[in-house]
């Protein structure tokens, strides 16, 4: 009965081209991989600063295996909370100039954990939601079981108009990434910050794909915007530009102790490996300084943007490394990506439910790794499409 039941299940999305499969990568996932012995650029990762292998950080876990090991054992609650754990999350705190920072085993983790805490069964409760938010924040979002609002994509007057219509909730839980994921758009951060204290709302930023990237020391988009202060509850991950693995949130010391007592995604999972928060606090230590790095990728988006959008395709509003080149049906993106893959360049298509319907896009990840030689090769044979 079961077998019955996946298979309709999966021919009805391999009819609808939109069956999901893996690749098997034979080398560590940064800027030149193997799949299936052929050698690719590949143009997908977030291993924004190029720090996946670095040398550094391999030696940082090797020590940490010696002093530790490398389990995590139990909870952090029970015997699994190391000093290690403890170093990473000072650390990470003061580089997000918040009180306090609870990291967990994923950034997805992270999401689902605080929002399910902290609005479970509010019935005084809403949460305000950008319609673009990415799926680990609407996860959170239903297990929480909440009263939602939605606001249109980045738009100011899309919120404050819903700020107004939640006006009787006692706590609105306002929530967008800084840089959205599949867009590379930023959230207008000030305006965000600005018109949640003018309607008493609590603000939380995601800023999985804007930490290590934006600002004098990579700390994100609300230190560009200079709202840090502003904003109650941050979000990142370790596994994106740290190259590393696993979320943490910051904010006041009472959000963190609030979460140790009732986030089930924190309580209820094993500790992260000690080995994989020093990977994390020596990227943390590389990235503050990765300046060069940072001004090197974001002039290299900038460039390859104005390229592909002078070549007449579309890019959307993206103002970060994140490029998505939309092209529309699911079997013109198919189509797409496996033309670039036969020219050598790994770009997966990124279909729905990831993104609407008729959205479906190629999403140019770039990193610090990526050579001038490498964003050549990528125009040269995105215009042979053209
Ligand atoms: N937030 C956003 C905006 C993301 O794009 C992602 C991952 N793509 C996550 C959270 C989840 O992070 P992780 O991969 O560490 O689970």
């Amino acid at each position: 009965m079961l077998d019955d039941f996946l298979l309709k299940k999966l021919s009805e999305m391999e009819n609808a081209g939109l069956l999901r499969t893996l690749n098997t990568i034979q080398s560590n996932p940064a800027v030149r991989i193997e799949v299936n012995g052929r050698k690719f650029i590949n143009f997908s990762s977030n291993n924004y600063l190029d720090l996946a292998g670095n040398k550094e950080i391999n030696k940082a876990v090797a020590d940490a295996i010696e002093k530790y090991g490398f389990a995590g054992t139990s909870s952090r609650l029970v015997c699994g909370n190391l000093s290690i754990h403890e170093e990473l999350e000072a650390g990470l705190a003061v580089f997000k100039n918040k009180q306090a920072s609870l990291v967990l085993p994923s950034g997805y983790q992270t999401n689902v954990g605080i929002i399910s805490a902290l609005m479970a069964n509010e019935k005084n409760s809403c949460i305000i939601m950008d319609k673009l938010n990415h799926a680990s924040l609407w996860d959170g979002v239903k297990l929480s079981g909440s009263r939602i609002f939605v606001y249109e994509h980045c738009d100011m007057n899309s919120l404050e108009k819903t700020l107004k219509r939640a006006h009787k909730y006692e706590i609105k839980l306002t929530i967008t990434e800084a840089v959205f994921s599949m867009d590379g758009d930023f959230a207008p951060l000030k305006d965000f910050t600005e018109l949640c204290r003018k309607y008493g709302a609590v603000s939380m930023v995601d800023e999985a794909h804007s930490t290590g990237v934006f600002g004098k020391e990579g700390k994100g988009l609300a230190e560009v915007f200079g709202v840090s202060n502003k904003i109650d509850i941050t979000v990142g991950t370790l596994s994106k530009a740290f190259a590393a693995q696993g979320g943490f949130v910051c904010g006041s010391l009472k959000l963190i102790n609030f979460l140790i007592n009732k986030s089930r995604a924190f309580i209820y999972t094993t500790a992260i490996s000690p080995a994989v928060c020093a990977a994390a606090l020596k990227s943390l230590e590389i990235l503050k300084g990765s300046a060069t790095e940072r001004a090197f990728l974001l002039k290299t988006a900038e460039y390859l943007k104005k390229k592909l959008n002078k070549l007449g395709f579309n890019t959307s509003n993206t103002q970060s490394q994140i490029i998505p080149v939309i092209t529309g049906s699911v079997e013109n993106t198919e189509r797409i990506s496996l033309y670039l893959r036969e020219k050598g360049i790994y770009i997966p298509a990124i279909k729905p439910p990831t993104v609407p319907k008729e959205q479906s896009r190629i999403r140019i990840s770039l990193t610090a790794g990526h050579t001038t030689r490498d964003i050549e090769k990528l125009t040269d044979s995105i215009s042979e499409i053209v």
